[in-house]
């Protein structure tokens, strides 16, 4: 039986850290790393995530129970809450269905396994979609077609698992462009022409909510207007992707603005929100699905359909990091100590951002670096060569992916100088 399976190709991210891990040069420098590191290059325990956990640890009710299906209700009202501003009508409205996911990961594959089963009633009809009513013979009626289908468009370039996760699930993967490698900037109407013009009704959209990954490149605001208006003339499904909450800019309003613009507009749309990076709790997988839809009903529909596809792949979502998170969010004074916690981290990769620039300033490296202080976020994209990313990971040990993405939480004030000079000798040849 085995014997006829043959290897999968290795995660390219994942064998970047373990060649980092067996490098044996001391001034060797991680900038592959998708978490955060503090200024000594050490993994970070966010204060009021220490303070809880002290908490959670001295509370005699606390057990491991199983939660619900659909996860805890402390952690998911109080994480659509977050994300969609306090007095968010929707919520109000009761036009909000959330499920706990497996964090970010977890809430793109029960978001897409959604969609695939439940393609949207503007997309045209297809044979290759089981259709939802009558139900097929021998079917019982109270399982969900196990239609595969649909398309959705992603960013060109988006986080490297977007395309295994969407195929999985069997929907049909196309590309918007996004990247501009001309101004190392948002390549807006090439992103608007694709959506307008290649694009179905029905199509799904998705979207980074804040800080990009990989470039690190955001729509201003009045762009993200005219991609919403898109969507909404071309019937197309915002699939927004969260990952980044506070973390990018230390600002949780302003990083949830594009969502909060789109459901304003009376858009049905779904969120895939992640607390691994705003939280630190990169190994909890604690995240969250919201499905915002047109009526209460509905909601109640489809939060059914979630907790039953859910039941089958999970059974029940891990109950520690939402937990932690819950406490959090749903007391002033520790969201507070959590927003403070959030600012230090987005202060320090912002000055990552401006030490870096004005080192390569310093030696007069060839070319326009405006763009490491423009970007936001976890990850800068270069805009270094495949060639010049080998001979930074092999000359100098200084470990960054292929596409020339480097992670500025690698970063900091003992070993910014030393990339920057790698950088400098790359660059010029
Ligand atoms: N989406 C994006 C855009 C991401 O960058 C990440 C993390 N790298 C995730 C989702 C998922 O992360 P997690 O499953 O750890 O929450």
């Amino acid at each position: 039986y085995f014997a006829s399976v043959p290897a999968a190709p290795a995660d390219a991210l994942f064998g970047l850290m373990a060649k980092y891990k067996a490098d044996t040069f001391d001034k060797k420098v991680d900038l592959g790393v998708g978490a955060y590191r503090d200024n000594t290059g050490k993994p970070w325990v966010l204060p009021v995530v220490s303070k809880v956990d002290s908490l959670i640890v001295a509370d005699p009710t606390a057990n491991h129970e199983y939660l619900p299906i659909t996860g805890l209700p402390d952690f998911t009202k109080s994480a659509a809450k977050l994300i969609l501003g306090p007095d968010s009508p929707a919520i109000k409205e009761n036009r909000v269905a959330s499920c706990q996911t497996i964090s970010g990961t977890g809430a793109n594959h029960l978001g897409s396994l959604f969609l695939s089963r439940f393609p949207s009633s503007a997309a045209p009809p297809k044979s290759v979609f089981l259709s939802r009513s009558p139900p097929s013979p021998g079917a019982t009626g109270d399982t969900p077609p196990r239609a595969a289908g649909g398309r959705i468009w992603i960013s060109n370039p988006t986080w490297a698992n977007h395309k295994q996760i969407f195929e999985n699930v069997g929907l049909t993967v196309k590309q918007y462009p996004y990247w501009d490698p001309k101004t190392l900037g948002l390549d807006l109407k090439g992103m608007l022409n694709a959506l307008e013009n290649e694009t179905r009704p029905g199509d799904i959209v998705l979207l980074h909510a804040c800080a990009h990954n990989p470039t690190g490149v955001d729509p201003a605001r009045e762009e993200w207007e005219k991609i919403a208006a898109v969507c909404k003339s071309k019937k197309l499904f915002p699939f927004f992707d969260s990952a980044y909450q506070g973390f990018a800019s230390g600002d949780l309003e302003r990083d949830a603005w594009a969502v909060q613009y789109f459901v304003s507009q009376g858009l049905e749309l779904l969120i895939c929100q992640s607390f691994a990076k705003n939280f630190g709790l990169y190994g909890q997988r604690a995240g969250c699905l919201h499905f915002i839809t047109q009526t209460a009903k509905a909601s109640e529909n489809v939060k059914s359909q979630l907790a039953f596809l859910q039941r089958s792949e999970i059974s029940n979502p891990p109950i520690y990091g939402a937990r932690i998170v819950a406490r959090v969010l749903n007391n002033p004074e520790l969201f507070n100590e959590w927003k403070e916690n959030l600012l230090e981290m987005a202060n320090r990769i912002k000055s990552m951002r401006d030490a870096l620039k004005s080192e390569l300033i310093k030696l007069d490296t060839p070319g326009n670096w405006d763009h490491i202080t423009n970007q936001i976020g976890m990850f800068s994209f270069t805009g270094l060569s495949p060639q010049q990313v080998d001979r930074l990971v092999n000359e100098f040990h200084v470990y960054l992916t292929k596409n020339g993405r480097i992670s500025m939480a690698g970063l900091n004030t003992h070993n910014v100088a030393y990339v920057a000079k790698a950088f400098d000798a790359v660059v010029r040849g």
